[in-house]
């Protein structure tokens, strides 16, 4: 195993040890509960795994022995800490579930298997005795996506841990890619391709967290996606294990013969097979690292700018422009005794004043990697078009805190939600020429919704957004909402807020998700955006390699 699994939150984000990020602000509840309009923050502590009743284990000591007898290199627990951890993904809805014990769909074992045979072995048992099984990498999963659940009728669920299999298998320099077994972690496949001077360069906010084979699965976006793109965009090929068979997908840098099959596992949410390996496309390490703060009066003239230099083609790694809201709250709660905002807060505030900021503007921050002579070219480019759209140079201080605290927002969510706070987030994407009415459209939809579930007069929510992977026709955008909880009734207090945020980006004209995955928490959108030919085809390939619908019960399509 790559990371020591006993050093894991079951039920939170990260180590058990990591150090509470708000002790620093010692006065940063009562300045939280004034902003959310509330007297006191509650002690909505979570309850230990000592006190939680795991459901019984379901799988027979026949299929356990003959597990361990078959699948020779996998270790297999049904010990509680690992049913626990192995029950739902990290999601907000995931940590209601899991704070409150709530475990009925805790897995009946977690198998590790050490490498593809295992999982051939894996899936063959367990197709024969109707087991579901559900691929789990770090877990991170935001939608929904590995809730160990089993299809009607099944006799058990298995969580198949893929963090054994963290192997770096072959690097060819000249077509810059590397093969790389898929439960590696991010931390060690950047170590493993650094040794030989590359990068993948995908580094989403779970990096630390989070592994290969489910960034391919959930088709993710790191935070530099602009340089070296998203999961679809440096996947090439991989060797996946079905209940039909072993398929190695087609690696041609391009070809006509007929569509490309292989595109098919970015994306494909661990239901139709279990990716053992990857081939991938490498870079270089970056010879500079260049991030930077501006100010834009309005989120407006900031879309405007990110939108030239898309089409522009000038060559970014990051572009993440944050709303005004967000921008003065991240400001006025950062935990960091120097927030990336605070080079406005006094000289610099007078002064953007007489340049006729007022006190909503929109922090942007650009992110280059590459080269000195790619960067210089980028540096003047952007800063040309910038200008032109009237942003304010800060410098590189507020870029160098962003990248420093760039993994570091999450781990405020546990002492959040101790505090009675709710914390989600959401992320679509669509055209420029629409960007900026779905942007509208959901901010209102979150606000509405977030109001209408308060559980006293009063009390309000905040919603923030920012614009983040650009592209020449679009980009995405990231919602992030923070609430008093409804205590007594949180789960359809968040089902409510999803459900209205959802429908509004539905019929605003933004994807149900841009990174995040559909899993079980977006399936209810995903017909009326794809189609009912689309859904159908899905269920035809599914069924072609997992006939008996063992994979991944219930994610990305219904359950049979
Ligand atoms: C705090 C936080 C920040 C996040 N930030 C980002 C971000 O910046 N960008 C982003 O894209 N996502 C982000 N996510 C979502 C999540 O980290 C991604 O979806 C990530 O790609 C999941 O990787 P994982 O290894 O944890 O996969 P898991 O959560 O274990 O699984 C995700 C899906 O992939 C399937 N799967 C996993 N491994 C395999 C395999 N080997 N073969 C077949 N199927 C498999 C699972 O069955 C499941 O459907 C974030 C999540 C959290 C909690």
């Amino acid at each position: 195993m790559s990371i020591d699994r006993a050093r894991l939150r079951w039920n939170g984000w990260g180590w058990v040890d990591h150090p509470d990020p708000t002790a620093a602000s010692p006065d940063i509840w009562a300045r939280i509960a004034e902003a959310f309009g509330m007297e006191a923050l509650p002690s909505t502590p979570a309850k230990r795994l000592e006190e939680v009743d795991l459901p019984r284990p379901r799988l027979s000591p026949d299929v356990l022995s003959r597990l361990e007898s078959e699948a020779r290199g996998a270790k297999i627990s049904t010990d509680a800490f690992e049913r626990a951890m192995h029950a739902r993904g990290r999601s907000y809805h995931d940590l209601l579930h899991l704070r409150a014990g709530n475990l009925e769909f805790a897995p009946d074992a977690v198998v590790y298997p050490a490498g593809a045979e295992d999982v051939a072995h894996i899936l063959s048992l367990t197709s024969e005795n109707n087991i579901a099984v559900v691929p789990f990498g770090g877990g991170s999963s935001v939608v929904g996506g590995v809730t160990s659940k089993s299809g009607a009728g099944q006799s058990g669920v298995i969580s198949l841990d893929m963090t054994r299999m963290h192997r770096l298998l072959s690097v060819d320099r000249i077509a810059m890619t590397a093969t790389i077994e898929a439960g590696i972690y991010g931390p060690q496949l950047e170590e493993a391709l650094g040794s030989h001077g590359l990068t993948l360069g995908h580094y989403p906010q779970s990096f630390e967290f989070s592994t290969l084979g489910g960034w391919i699965a959930a088709r993710g976006a790191g935070q530099q996606s602009n340089r070296y793109g998203k999961a679809e965009k440096w996947f090439v090929s991989a060797r996946l294990a079905s209940p039909t068979g072993p398929w190695s997908t087609e690696n041609f840098p391009a070809s006509a013969a007929g569509p490309r099959l292989g595109d098919l596992i970015v994306g494909s949410e661990g239901i139709v097979g279990v990716i053992t390996d990857a081939t991938v496309k490498v870079h270089s390490k970056p010879e500079v690292k260049d991030y930077r703060g501006y100010l834009f009066k309005t989120f407006a003239d900031g879309i405007s700018a990110i939108r030239q230099m898309a089409q522009h083609g000038v060559p970014t790694a990051m572009m993440r422009l944050s709303d005004a809201d967000e921008t003065w709250f991240f400001q006025a709660f950062s935990t960091s005794p120097s927030s990336s905002s605070s080079a406005f807060t006094s000289i610099a505030k007078r002064y953007l004043a007489l340049k006729g900021f007022d006190d909503r503007p929109s922090l942007f921050i650009l992110g280059l990697e590459g080269d000195r002579e790619t960067i210089d070219y980028a540096r003047h480019r952007s800063g040309t078009i910038i200008k032109a759209n009237g942003g304010f140079h800060l410098g590189t201080g507020p870029g160098d805190r962003w990248y420093h605290s760039r993994f570091s927002a999450p781990f405020m969510r546990d002492p959040m939600m101790d505090h009675g706070l709710g914390v989600d987030t959401l992320e679509t994407a669509t055209q420029w020429s629409n960007l900026e009415k779905l942007y509208s459209a959901v901010r209102d939809a979150l606000r509405e919704a977030i109001a209408g579930t308060m559980p006293s007069p009063g009390m309000r929510g905040v919603v923030l957004a920012h614009v983040s992977h650009s592209y020449t026709d679009g980009a995405s955008l990231y919602f992030t909402f923070i609430f008093p909880r409804n205590l007594t009734q949180e789960l359809d207090q968040w089902r409510t807020i999803k459900a209205t945020a959802s429908e509004a980006i539905a019929t605003n004209g933004g994807t149900i998700s841009h990174h995040h995955g559909v899993g079980e928490d977006h399936l209810p959108w995903l017909r009326a955006e794809k189609g009912e030919i689309a859904m159908r085809t899905l269920a035809a390939i599914k069924r072609e390699l997992d006939p008996k619908g063992i994979l991944n019960p219930g994610k990305l399509l219904p359950s049979a």
